[in-house]
């Protein structure tokens, strides 16, 4: 972890893990849908980064997640979580009595060389987990899309995010990339020509809980092995439900 990133973090901590901060290289890690995405500690996934045992519960960046030579033991603790129901699971110190997950209970649908896909028993929910760990959750809107061979985007919900400093009013004005670089993480997303093609949006910010909100729509990248698999499958598919989708 890089401490020095958070001198003036108001609660003093510097050892603990916080949930905003990619759980690999401890930079600032705002979620944008297909590059950072975070893991709820309920999930009860095994924290392949961490020293003792833990599971993980924070942001990950998905370019720190593609490097990462554990990247192979996350997804599968991460794949197997998206297809366990309410399954009874080791404590970290393997002492009695077990912890108690609840998964996504969701069905692989297809297995490919870069990915795998997953579908959900009782909404139209998808999910694409790459090999390398990244993932994305697809709705049935986006599969109509990669029907018409479009790239689905991720829908605009507002992202609340903390913020490890103040950066000030100024990040009213901010457009994605100026956000990514005063945080100092730009180089963990992609470059800022391809982040011309999220919409991002400002929504507020509260200084003194240094919360920022904002919402972005942003592309998701599957791969093309998902893409015509996906393009094929809808053709025939039909729709179950309009639920919300689960949180990861
Ligand atoms: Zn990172």
């Amino acid at each position: 972890m890089n401490a020095s990133i958070h001198p003036n973090r108001p609660d003093g901590r510097t050892n603990m893990p916080d949930i905003n901060e990619c759980q690999i290289c401890g930079a600032p890690a705002p979620p944008i849908p297909g590059q950072s995405d975070g893991v709820a500690g309920y999930r009860l996934i095994r924290d392949p980064w961490s020293a003792t045992p833990s599971f993980l519960d924070g942001n990950l960046h998905f370019s720190c997640l593609e490097e990462s030579g554990k990247s192979s033991d996350f997804y599968a603790e991460f794949t197997r979580m998206t297809q366990a129901g309410h399954e009874e699971i080791e404590s970290l110190d393997g002492s009695p009595p077990p912890l108690t997950r609840m998964g996504l209970a969701m069905t692989q649908i297809f297995s490919g060389a870069e990915c795998t896909v997953f579908q959900s028993g009782v909404s139209d929910r998808w999910m694409v987990v790459k090999r390398t760990g990244p993932w994305f959750r697809l709705s049935h809107e986006d599969l109509l899309n990669i029907g018409r061979g479009q790239v689905p985007r991720s829908p605009a919900e507002v992202i609340p995010y903390r913020l490890p400093v103040d950066l000030g009013n100024e990040i009213g004005e901010y457009g994605l990339h100026e956000m990514l670089d005063a945080l100092g993480v730009a180089d963990r997303y992609a470059p800022e020509s391809e982040l011309e093609g999220i919409e991002y949006e400002y929504v507020d910010y509260y200084p003194p809980k240094l919360l920022l909100e904002y919402a972005v729509r942003a592309p998701l990248s599957i791969p093309q092995e998902a893409h015509a698999f996906l393009a094929d499958y809808i053709e025939s598919y039909i729709p179950v439900s309009f639920e919300d989708e689960e949180d990861v």
